[in-house]
């Protein structure tokens, strides 16, 4: 990785913040480019009734 590459991940959820981190730890500063207003996708949180 050349040195100050800019680092751009479509999408937060599990990949991204995953990639993210991996790159962080690496000493890195990653940008997740999310589209939706939280993060997480797939694994967001759902309610069913009073059940979260
Ligand atoms: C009810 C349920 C239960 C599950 N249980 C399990 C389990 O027990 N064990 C297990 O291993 N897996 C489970 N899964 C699957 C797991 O949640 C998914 O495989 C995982 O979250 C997928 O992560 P991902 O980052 O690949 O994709 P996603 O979660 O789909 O994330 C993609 C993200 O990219 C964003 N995005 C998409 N296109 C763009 C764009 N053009 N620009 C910007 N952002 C964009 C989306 O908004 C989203 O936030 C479950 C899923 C569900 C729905």
């Amino acid at each position: 990785m050349p040195a100050g590459a800019r680092i751009g991940i479509v999408g937060g959820g599990l990949l991204g913040m995953t990639l993210a981190r991996r790159f962080a730890r690496a000493g890195l500063a990653p940008t997740i480019l999310e589209s939706a207003p939280a993060t997480a996708g797939l694994a967001s949180p759902a309610s069913i009734g009073s059940f979260t």
